[in-house]
């Protein structure tokens, strides 16, 4: 079994009545043909199709779902000394791009039940120099944006999802990525929409913004040649977009085949009290780019999964706080900007606790019947 099974995927119909992997191998020979490989037509058509999707004005097509946090901070001016109020339970990329512009991170508690930002702790780590959040949708389901934009909207903050994992669900029926100031996501090939290779995209409804970020993505271009502003090379290739577009027209199948198979799981697990099973907020949907429960002895229980051939994983083993990058200033690139800490951060006693617990379950739209019932049987036993 794999954690995440890439190839069943390519089996499947897609609307032109070909399998995935033909439309793809279709659509990249189209790419040869033409030889557009830089900003070819697919890119536009991808973006257009996406903005759709999630009910947006703009999408910029960017690099990688890191790219497209970078880009979104420089779009909105984070600089040297800024601070970003963000959760220490997410992936390296988050604070990552933060402190690649010489801001500073602020951590705060995650809830407990969504394990996404906390919104209720977010105020009290607001200062003068707070310019931004960047609030991840975690695991698949979108963070608290209903409070997190009241926040950015009382304090005049700009409001960053990190919807890496999230692309496809929903927040009060507004789709993930779609929820604040910009959204960003990521196309890396086991997110919920994966290109093969590294892609990703920023969301906004703001024209100013988006033709920033279009700008930045491209060297800070707005002409060619004409660079008014320092930007990066953070474009989406155009054979990614082209498997993207392949990908997208059967995502909605997937997103439906991901909650089912997510419930499945839960409706499996609640009731035999082993475990934490994930909380959905009445108000999201998850796609669950993970599944991930809370146990006790965890590593004892990956290793005997490990034995009986049932891959799993931890989604994170560590804080971006505890990270070593954040803790030894010798280390660092931006080690002159901060006298003293690279971070700020608040009391974290849940992401703490909860870090320790969580661990991740094979997930993917073909997960079969059979295979789930495989996985269940052997944690429970595994726990037992
Ligand atoms: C995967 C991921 C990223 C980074 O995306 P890349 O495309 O790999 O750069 C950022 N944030 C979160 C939460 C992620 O899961």
């Amino acid at each position: 079994m794999e954690f995440i099974n890439l190839n069943a995927q390519q089996q499947k119909l897609t609307p032109k009545g070909i399998t995935l992997r033909e439309d793809i191998e279709q659509r990249i020979k189209s790419v040869l043909d033409h030889g557009k490989y830089i900003l070819g037509p697919e890119v536009l058509q991808l973006e257009n199709a996406l903005a759709a999707y999630t009910g947006v004005k703009y999408c910029i097509g960017v690099s990688s779902g890191t790219d497209a946090l970078l880009v979104a901070l420089m779009a909105i001016g984070i600089k040297p000394g800024d601070e970003v109020i963000t959760t220490p339970f997410s992936f390296f990329s988050t604070v990552e791009t933060i402190l690649l512009l010489g801001a500073k991170p602020v951590f705060v508690d995650i809830d407990v039940n969504t394990y996404n930002i906390d919104p209720e702790k977010i105020e009290i780590a607001i200062s003068n120099k707070t310019k931004a959040i960047i609030a991840v949708s975690l695991y698949g389901q979108p963070a608290d944006f209903n409070k997190i934009n009241k926040i950015g909207e009382d304090y005049k903050l700009a409001i960053i999802e990190d919807g890496a994992q999230s692309f496809g669900s929903k927040h009060n029926q507004r789709r993930s990525s779609g929820l604040s100031t910009i959204g960003t996501t990521s196309f890396f090939p086991s997110k919920p929409l994966g290109c093969y290779g590294d892609g990703g995209a920023c969301f906004t409804n703001n024209e100013e913004l988006a033709i920033k970020m279009r700008e930045i993505s491209v060297h800070g271009q707005n002409k060619r040649y004409s660079h008014n502003q320092i930007g990066i090379n953070g474009r989406l290739d155009t054979i990614q977009a082209a498997i993207l577009l392949a990908k997208l027209s059967i995502f909605d199948f997937e997103v439906e085949a991901r909650m089912t198979i997510g419930n499945k799981y839960t409706k499996k697990l609640k009731n035999m009290g082993v475990c934490t099973t994930p909380f959905i907020s009445s108000e999201n949907t998850s796609v669950y780019a993970q599944y991930t429960i809370q146990i006790e002895n965890r590593d004892k229980v990956i290793k005997k999964m490990k034995t009986k051939g049932i891959p799993t994983s931890i989604h994170y083993p560590s804080l971006l706080s505890d990270q070593e990058a954040l803790n030894t200033k010798t280390k660092n690139i931006i080690k002159n900007i901060f006298t003293k800490n690279l971070y700020k951060s608040k009391e974290l006693n849940n992401a703490k606790s909860i870090t320790k617990k969580v661990m991740s379950l094979p997930m993917h739209p073909y997960l079969s019947d059979d295979d789930q019932d495989l996985v269940v049987n052997n944690l429970i036993e595994s726990i037992n």
